[in-house]
């Protein structure tokens, strides 16, 4: 299985690159400007554009990253407009510094609009503080097909973070099996 992930700019470590011309990318954010030369590719890795967004597409599973599929297309207006419900409330869920740079990543560029998305453990407890954060909040009413849209993307968000934490779980017992 091959995955698609979003290359995030190396300067804010936030925005998405789009392409300026031929080989040159610049960053949606920042504007810093990068050429494709610069980018260092492993042998099972290439260069690929997704929705505008230049990413890196890898032929073989990459350790600690989990995919989440979204199956209808308001799910990922759904996440990226909770992270910015999140993000604009000063005593919301997301006031620590690194967990504002991860929501503000997630929202501009690794949730596109298709998926599938590869998140690492950090990027879905963000996302499942979120989701919680907001399920808590009085909620307006939506169409129920969608409503049920936003519930099972919420339920794969917090499946793929509990695997993430059973494989940590996992890794460290075994380390310590190691030890002994
Ligand atoms: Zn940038």
């Amino acid at each position: 299985m091959s995955i698609v992930m979003p290359i995030v700019c190396t300067q804010c470590r936030i925005g998405p690159y789009a392409r300026l011309r031929a080989a040159l990318y610049a960053c949606q954010r920042c504007g810093a400007q990068r050429h494709v030369a610069e980018f260092e590719l492993a042998s099972c890795e290439r260069l690929t554009v997704e929705e505008g967004r230049l990413c890196i597409q890898r032929d073989r599973a990459v350790p600690d990253l989990f995919t989440v599929e979204p199956t209808h297309g308001v799910q990922a207006p759904y996440l990226r407009a909770t992270l910015k419900r999140a993000l604009l409330h000063e005593l919301g869920p997301l006031a620590q510094p690194e967990q504002a740079e991860i929501a503000m990543r997630l929202r501009e560029t690794t949730l596109t609009d298709r998926g599938p998305w590869s998140l690492t453990r950090a990027e879905l407890g963000t996302l499942v503080v979120a989701l919680r954060w907001r399920r808590g909040r009085a909620q307006t009413a939506v169409d129920p097909h969608v409503e049920r849209a936003h519930e099972n993307i919420t339920k794969a968000i917090a499946s793929a973070y509990a695997s993430a934490y059973e494989n940590d779980l996992r890794a460290m017992q075994e380390g310590k099996g190691a030890g002994q």
